[in-house]
């Protein structure tokens, strides 16, 4: 066996925010709208041809391995009283879980909010006098900036799944939930590598995996903790699960000493037999594989195997929020597969980035609004990034029905901009005033037009005279104003010259 490549550089994790807000750690308050991100990436012909072809791959392979299963229903509806299950008692099964890890030997801990979770993972990790640490994919702890926070530490965190790697090695940020590289083509990887290790090396997938592998195989075997995320944990046993496809994270979560898995509260799964169900529907899902290549499993610590220690950090980060929710809590219920991104037209085209969020596609898209809560502009937007064709509730194997969620929410923050107490400039806003807002006056107008036969054909002949300057055949092509927001992405039928009611009266 060759010696493992030295990188001309240690990876660099992006430098931490001088404020993380306790609540949650992207920058929501920061972060642009969705409509401004995407106009940027739709710039990018290279980034979409790469998405493109990469979903389109990914979304035929799903369809074939999803035929094959004649009792797909079934299991999709089972995921879905499953998860539905441990919504409506999470509070049981999270103390059940904690009395079945602490059985087995690993110890609990409860993470209110990112800060909480960084500081607690920080802390295990000095008390270990480690520098280092390996870390198997996990968006939970992408969530809270944790690579950062270890970063301030003075602790590095080695990202170990081959396509998080790429994205810290790049200094770039993940666009996928599942293919966290996703933006980027072969060629592109082979002139990174080559940059960071140091070596010739050409863009077959062999050779880039296995310069990766030596790289890596080294970290493995130096760290004392690894980190983990978890895909489910199991209330009745206390065993956490993790799916990939690499090995890696049965390496990070086999050869440190210690062990820190954080994990989101919904993960939760009540028995040991609920693996029937996901253990069919996850891969499927998101590899289109029809098992998944490596499952780890364990549950506390035994000994002379594994880690010596165990911990596990239940991280709520704005979960009990989004559980209060009577429509928006399914989205609780994602097993994180990544189906509704490969399906979705319009993360197809903007890409990950113009999310401006850890969870991207139709789920970030419900989801990022729900755990920052609603008033804050870029995760306004999200619940809008959507045709509303419905390919995402159709392919979601815990039957997420998003386009519901997405108009609930789009409701929301409708009702919290007319309810808002302060202007653009941050003055308070009057009873007036409010009213006065041009989108509340037009709402406020056409629900009295729509809730009134009258009102409304008074409307249709008042629409009718003043679409004659913007008319040009039966379509208007420009609106002026807060109107031109229509027309700047599509035409507007005109109203026609007779209505169906007019027409009605005249022939019935
Ligand atoms: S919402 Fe459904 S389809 Fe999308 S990632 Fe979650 S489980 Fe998969």
């Amino acid at each position: 066996m060759t010696s493992p490549a030295k990188p001309s550089s240690k990876p660099t994790t992006k430098k931490p925010d001088a404020h993380v807000p306790d609540a949650f750690s992207w920058d929501a308050d920061k972060s642009p709208t969705f409509e401004k991100s995407a106009r940027a990436s739709l710039q990018d012909s290279q980034l979409r041809r790469n998405l493109g072809k990469a979903t389109k791959t990914i979304r035929e392979k799903r369809e074939v391995a999803v035929s094959e299963m004649p009792d797909w229903e079934l299991l999709r509806q089972a995921g879905s009283d499953i998860k539905r299950r441990v919504a409506r008692h999470l509070d049981k099964y999270l103390l059940q879980l904690e009395e079945s890890v602490v059985r087995a030997g690993g110890r609990v801990h409860w993470a209110r909010d990112g800060a909480e979770a960084n500081r607690i993972v920080t802390g295990i990790a000095k008390e270990k006098n480690a520098s280092e640490v390996v870390k198997v994919k996990s968006i939970a702890t992408d969530e809270i900036k944790l690579n950062e926070h270890l970063e301030a530490e003075g602790i590095h965190a080695y990202e170990t799944d081959l396509a998080e790697l790429i994205v810290q090695l790049s200094e770039d940020t993940p666009s996928h939930i599942l293919v966290p590289a996703i933006h980027k083509n072969r060629a592109e990887i082979k002139d990174l590598f080559q940059r960071k290790f140091g070596q010739k090396l050409s863009d077959e997938p062999e050779e880039l995996a296995n310069a990766a592998r030596l790289y890596l195989r080294e970290k493995f075997l130096k760290a004392k903790v690894g980190v983990s995320g978890a895909n489910f944990a199991v209330a009745e046993t206390g065993t956490v699960c993790v799916v990939e496809s690499e090995g890696n994270g049965r390496m990070c979560t086999t050869l440190p000493e210690t062990l820190v898995t954080v994990m989101g509260i919904e993960k939760i799964i009540p028995e040991w037999r609920d693996h029937e169900v996901f253990m069919q529907t996850l891969p499927r899902s998101s590899t289109a594989e029809r098992m998944n290549p490596y499952t780890s499993f364990w549950t506390g610590v035994s000994g002379g195997d594994g880690p010596k220690e165990f911990h596990l950090v239940l991280l709520d980060n704005g979960r009990t929020d989004v559980l209060s929710d009577r429509v928006g809590r399914q989205s609780l219920a994602c097993i994180r597969c990544s189906a509704c991104l490969n399906v979705c037209p319009v993360y197809e085209r903007a890409g990950g980035h113009a999310y401006n969020s850890v969870y991207p596609g139709p789920i970030g898209a419900i989801l990022t609004p729900q755990l920052v809560g609603v008033g804050k502009k870029g995760p306004d937007s999200l619940p809008y990034a959507s045709s509303l064709c419905g390919a995402c509730y159709e392919v979601c194997p815990v039957k997420i029905n998003i386009p519901e969620v997405l108009i609930h929410l789009r409701g929301k923050v409708v009702r919290n901009r007319q309810d808002k107490e302060d202007d653009w400039r941050g003055h308070p806003l009057s009873t007036l005033g409010k009213k006065l807002d041009p989108e509340n006056a037009a709402m406020a107008g056409m629900a009295r037009a729509f809730s009134d036969v009258k009102r409304y054909e008074q409307a249709q002949k008042l629409a009718r005279a003043g679409q004659l300057p913007f008319k040009r055949g039966g379509n208007i092509k420009s609106l002026p104003g807060m109107l031109g927001g229509w027309t700047s992405v599509r035409d507007l039928k005109a109203v026609p010259k007779r209505s169906f009611r007019d027409w009605w009266r005249e022939n019935r």
